[in-house]
């Protein structure tokens, strides 16, 4: 009787261990939640199977308006199959009014306009990839210090022109300011000057997971380059749709956009 009492222990302990759901971060719109299952877990979000690092780790962005209930699906390597199941925090963004942007980005030209969808493509099918990369995982740093200007998720006004959200955060340093990875990756996109972002750096981070720097004066590495957390990549500037030199940082999970202000410590006095 013991013994098959200490038998079925065994058993439950294993099962429970096989179904094993480890999670950091927030459940609330903007929010990146980074987890970790055992090896031979398949974990679906949203009818997408995750990819899953070899220690088990994987990463799901929370767009702005993320719905209130999420789910997650984990498959063990014996067949379990578990619905987790959590509340998203729902947020209320601010509105910004910005005046003073170069009236031509307000209401570009079509020829600007066509321009302005190309490079968005560009933009986009830089953050398309599931790199094998894992450095989404690492806590994420500033990419530089100074005052916030700017929070994600503001429902912006140009120049009066009610306009998308702003999904980036940010920060207001003179031109030339050097700019910090905030954590490793790959460059999958440099451009000297797109019609909104003017200089832009993409930098992936793994599974889908990016950081874009606009309004750059200059960028210091290469499409393709790796890079690791902390090294310079970029200076501050006032290009594209900017009133005035600042670095906005801004992150997606494919075409998620998420919060950075979620992955860092608050920023410094
Ligand atoms: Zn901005």
């Amino acid at each position: 009787m013991l013994q098959k009492t200490a038998a079925f222990v065994v058993f439950l302990f294993a099962s429970m261990a096989a179904s094993a759901l480890e999670l950091k971060g927030d459940w609330q719109q903007g929010g990146v939640i980074v987890g970790k299952v055992p090896q031979g877990t398949l974990v679906e979000y949203r009818g997408k199977k995750l990819q899953i690092s070899p220690a088990g780790e994987f990463v799901i962005g929370l767009g702005r308006d993320a719905a209130r209930h999420a789910k997650i699906i984990t498959i063990s390597s014996d067949g379990l199959r578990q619905e987790h199941e959590f509340a998203v925090k729902q947020r209320t963004y601010n509105i910004q009014k910005v005046t003073g942007v170069p009236q031509r980005t307000v209401d570009p030209d079509p020829a600007q306009v066509e321009r302005a969808k190309r490079e968005a493509q560009m933009s986009a099918d830089a953050r398309k990839g599931d790199l094998p990369l894992t450095f989404f995982a690492q806590k994420f740093i500033w990419p530089l210090i100074g005052p916030i200007s700017g929070v994600y998720g503001s429902q912006r006004f140009y120049n009066g022109v009610p306009n998308s959200p702003h999904y980036g955060v940010d920060i207001a340093k003179p031109v030339g300011t050097l700019v910090k990875a905030p954590a490793g990756g790959v460059v999958t996109l440099v451009h000297p000057d797109m019609f909104f972002s003017g200089g832009t750096l993409i930098i992936d981070h793994g599974h889908g997971l990016s950081s874009t720097f606009i309004h750059l004066s200059e960028v210091l590495v290469k499409k393709g380059d790796a890079i690791t957390q902390g090294q310079i990549i970029a200076k501050v500037g006032k290009t594209g749709r900017a009133t005035g030199p600042h670095l906005d940082w801004r992150m997606n999970w494919f075409e998620e956009r998420v919060d950075p202000q979620l992955l860092v410590e608050p920023m410094p006095e």
